[in-house]
């Protein structure tokens, strides 16, 4: 199989990891090569009350190179420099524009981004890139959608496979066996230690609110975070493999990550009709 070129469109530095992390070390495993575009400077995501945007700023771009080392990303991640919460106070076609130039540098042959079809999305900067980064890759094979990138030599280009993902996925006609990288995927998280210690600390808001007795949770100490991330992301990802299993064609895995996939406009579906079938990936 040949090497394919992916290009991961998210909005923090956590996102890739945290929806697609198995799939994208398995990916670059096979050779492919990936690439990170993150759209904000991720510069609220921190609960040092001590630190300024900038130093948060700077911190979580650093943890996002380690992340990308561990999965196999190539390491020069990209930042649009976005402020971190306000993504969709940025007009839609101001964004759609720098994800269409990244496609049209990168010349991916995949693109991994939010889904905006998906329910349920609470965080504005998840929608937006969403948005943006979807109807980049519908359009950037058309020359006269912002025509000056030619000016720059960045020509249109055909992005042909497109992997959703989503908190609540809608949809999902894919789901990749990540069962031999998952712990790849819980490095690669790990790598985000602001993040990290933030998401333990809003589980035990959680679980307090709950009144539920969970002491393992409660009693964790949210700098060494990574027993809990460890929990969460393996039952999360074998309640997905699970998912799969009930579908008609099902596999049986121990771990799973689920997207909706569209590949080649629909041809896929053509193909199927007339005979031919794509190969899977992963
Ligand atoms: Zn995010």
């Amino acid at each position: 199989m040949s090497t394919k070129r992916v290009l991961v469109l998210v909005a923090h530095a956590d996102d890739m990891e945290f929806m697609a992390g198995g799939t994208i070390a398995k990916m670059a495993d096979l050779g492919y090569e990936v690439r990170e575009v993150i759209a904000t400077n991720n510069e609220r995501g921190t609960l040092h009350p001590e630190w300024s945007a900038a130093h948060t700023a700077e911190a979580r771009r650093e943890e996002a190179r380690a992340a990308s080392r561990v999965l196999g990303v190539h390491p020069d991640v990209e930042f649009l420099g976005y402020e971190d919460g306000r993504l969709s106070e940025t007009p839609l076609n101001e964004l759609r524009e720098k994800c269409m130039r990244a496609i049209r540098k990168h010349k991916p042959d995949i693109v991994f981004t939010w889904d905006p079809h998906a329910p349920y999305e609470e965080h504005q900067d998840h929608r937006a890139v969403a948005w943006a980064a979807t109807e980049a890759a519908a359009f950037s094979h058309f020359p006269l959608y912002h025509p000056e990138h030619r000016d720059e030599g960045l020509m249109p280009h055909y992005a042909g496979e497109k992997y959703w993902f989503a908190k609540v996925p809608r949809d999902v006609n894919k789901t990749v066996d990540i069962s031999g990288y998952i712990d790849k995927k819980i490095d690669a998280l790990c790598a985000h230690e602001c993040q990290m210690e933030m998401t333990v600390m809003d589980l035990q808001v959680s679980l307090a609110a709950s009144g539920l007795q969970i002491p393992f949770l409660a009693q964790a100490n949210p700098k060494e975070y990574r027993p809990v991330i460890e929990a969460q992301i393996k039952a999360w990802a074998a309640s997905v493999a699970g998912r799969a299993l009930r579908e008609p064609q099902g596999e049986r895995m121990e771990y799973g990550e689920e997207f909706r996939r569209v590949r080649f406009g629909g041809v896929e579906r053509w193909g199927r009709e007339f005979g031919a079938e794509l190969a899977d990936d992963v």
